[in-house]
């Protein structure tokens, strides 16, 4: 049986593909997207939150860490982050709720169990189970032993993924992935690098691929002023030709800032676009054929 690491299982989601689904979010990440709203996802190993607005200054947290990682500088309260080993000992004595572990390390009969707990629901709504992250795909024996658990208890499977891993990764899990839900962030290379981290060769090499090999696929788009907003006409272009399920542009918007300040990360922001903007970005789009909507 495979163990993994997961920081969340949230139930009634309908954004995540057809129906009521549970979404599954496994942790580790290999993109280092500037606007990311799941930052704590990054790392596979569990990572500390610190919301210091409801820190009561109890100081337990300073008594029970095993590293020394708690600390005061002139800027108050701080974590120093290459010192703590994520062991969640300080979490649990917050009685204040400011110290959170996230993540867990889990079996795929313990995920299974708490599936099965919704399984009525995507019976009665068309709906099933999403596995995302971070990048679902980081942890490809756990995520497959899932899908294939889920194909025998006749549930329907969709994967969140961002598209960077060689093709063959993806034939692995492809017999038991009813919907990929694939992001595409940039077209230009150097555009999609400095956005997040990595070129794009295996994302735009993968998307015509899983297709050729029956996938259904919803295509992602993030749509963001400042950021990838010049490639949109290209994105357009490159999937116009593809059989793709449907295109699902995605307003920016902020909600990682506060998360990112709780783990201790820089942040950086963009402008949301407004309304006029995505109905302007989603005609682009729609009067190439391409099956588009778009999500604020
Ligand atoms: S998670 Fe463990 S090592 Fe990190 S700050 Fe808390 S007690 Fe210290
Ligand atoms: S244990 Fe929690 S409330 Fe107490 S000082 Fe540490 S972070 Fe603040």
């Amino acid at each position: 049986m495979q163990t993994g690491t997961i920081f969340n299982i949230q139930p009634f989601s309908v954004y995540d593909g057809p129906g009521i689904r549970t979404t599954v979010f496994l942790k580790g990440c290999n993109l280092r997207c500037l606007w990311c709203h799941n930052p704590e996802s990054w790392q596979i190993a569990p990572q500390l939150q610190f919301q210091e607005e409801k820190c009561v200054g109890c100081g337990n947290c300073f008594k029970v860490c095993p590293k020394g990682a708690h600390q005061i500088s002139e800027r108050g309260h701080i974590i120093d982050r290459t010192l703590c080993v994520g062991c969640g000992i300080c979490a649990q004595n917050c009685y204040a709720g400011a110290l959170v572990l996230t993540g867990k390390r889990v079996t795929t009969e313990e995920v299974m169990a708490r599936l099965l707990e919704d399984a009525p629901y995507f019976k009665n709504s068309g709906g099933g189970v999403t596995f995302s992250g971070g990048e679902a795909m980081m942890q490809l024996e756990f995520l497959k032993e899932l899908l294939i658990r889920c194909k025998e208890a006749g549930i329907h499977t969709a994967v969140d993924t961002a598209g960077h891993f060689p093709f063959e990764q993806y034939q692995k899990i492809l017999p038991y992935t009813d919907l990929f839900l694939y992001d595409i962030k940039a077209y230009d290379p150097e555009t999609h690098r400095r956005l997040t981290g990595v070129d794009n060769h295996h994302i735009l090499e993968n998307l015509p691929l899983l297709l050729q090999n029956g996938a259904e696929v919803i295509v992602r788009v993030p749509c963001i002023p400042d950021g990838n907003w010049q490639d949109m006409e290209q994105i357009a272009c490159y999937l116009e030709p593809l059989p793709v399920k449907q295109v699902e542009l995605l307003a920016y918007h902020r909600l990682g800032e506060g998360k990112r300040k709780s783990l201790g990360m820089e942040m950086e922001t963009f402008p949301a676009p407004s309304v006029k903007e995505m109905e302007g970005l989603l005609e682009t789009f729609t009067k190439k054929g391409i099956p588009a909507v778009y999500n604020r």
